[in-house]
C-alpha cells in the first residue's frame, strides 16, 4: 500500500521533528509546514491524507490556514493542535471544518491513534462511496450533508462521525469500547461516558422531532441503528 502523505504544519521546531519522526516510524510520508503562509502553499500544492495544524502561527493563523483550505477542500482530515487555553478556538475550528482537536501538550501514543481513525475512515469513505441511509435518514459523506425527511440537519464533526459509524454497523450493536476506539481514537482516556454524551446530542438532533427512532439503546450492551424498528 501506498504511504499516506501528512503535512505538519508546527512552528515549534522541537515538536514538528517529533511528530515527523514519530509519523515516519509510523511508516506514514511527511512534511513539516513551520509558518501559516508556507502551509497553504504545501497544502495547494501537496496531496494530503492528513492534516495537522497548530493555531498559533507566525504569518497566518491556524485558524486563517483552515479557513481557507476548506473553501476548496472539505474531505481531508484536520487535526488542530491547540495549546489549553484556547477553548475558544477550538470551538471554532471544530465550527470551521477541523475534525479533531489535541490539546498540547499531548501523549504521542494518543495523537498517532487519532491518525489512524482519521485516515481509516477517511479510506472506508472512499471505498464504500458517498451514500449512507437508513429508512428517510441520508448522508452524504462528500458533501457531509444530513437529511432526515429532506429537512437538513447540522451535526458537529464528532456528531457526523459518530453516525457515520453507526450506519455503517447498521443492526449491530455496538459497545461504547467499539464506539470509543473508532470514533474517538483511543481507549484508555477519559471514561466512555462521552459516548452517552454524544448519543444524546445525536438523537436531539437526528431523531427527537420525528415519530421514528433509529438509535436504539441496547441496555446493559451499547447502541444500534437499526432497519425496522419495533
Ligand atoms: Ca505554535
Amino acid at each position: 500500500m501506498e504511504k499516506a502523505n501528512i503535512l505538519i504544519v508546527e512552528d515549534e521546531q522541537k515538536l514538528s521533528r517529533v511528530l515527523q519522526l514519530e509519523l515516519e516510524y509510523e511508516n506514514y510520508a511527511t512534511e513539516i509546514a513551520n509558518n501559516g503562509k508556507d502551509a497553504l502553499n504545501k497544502l495547494e500544492d501537496g496531496n494530503w491524507d492528513l492534516v495537522l495544524l497548530d493555531i498559533m502561527l507566525p504569518e497566518l493563523s491556524g485558524m486563517e490556514v483552515l479557513r481557507r483550505f476548506r473553501r476548496t477542500n472539505q474531505s481531508t482530515p484536520i487535526i488542530l493542535l491547540t495549546a489549553r487555553d484556547q477553548v475558544h478556538d477550538k470551538v471554532s475550528g471544530l465550527d470551521l471544518g477541523a475534525n479533531d482537536y489535541m490539546t498540547k501538550p499531548f501523549q504521542i501514543e494518543e495523537l498517532l491513534a487519532r491518525v489512524r481513525v482519521h485516515l481509516r475512515q477517511r479510506s472506508t469513505i472512499e471505498q464504500n462511496g458517498e451514500q449512507l441511509s437508513v429508512g428517510d435518514l441520508n448522508v452524504d459523506i462528500g458533501t457531509r450533508e444530513v437529511k432526515r425527511e429532506d429537512k437538513q440537519i447540522e451535526l458537529t464533526p464528532r456528531e457526523f462521525d459518530l453516525l457515520i459509524y453507526l450506519l455503517k454497523n447498521k443492526n449491530q450493536v455496538l459497545t461504547r469500547d467499539q464506539l470509543i476506539e473508532h470514533v474517538w481514537g483511543f481507549d484508555y482516556y477519559g471514561d466512555t461516558n462521552v459516548v452517552d454524551v454524544y448519543i444524546r446530542y445525536l438523537r436531539q438532533k437526528v431523531d427527537k422531532e420525528f415519530n421514528r427512532a433509529y438509535i436504539q439503546t441496547v441496555r446493559g450492551v451499547g447502541y444500534t441503528i437499526k432497519d425496522h424498528v419495533q
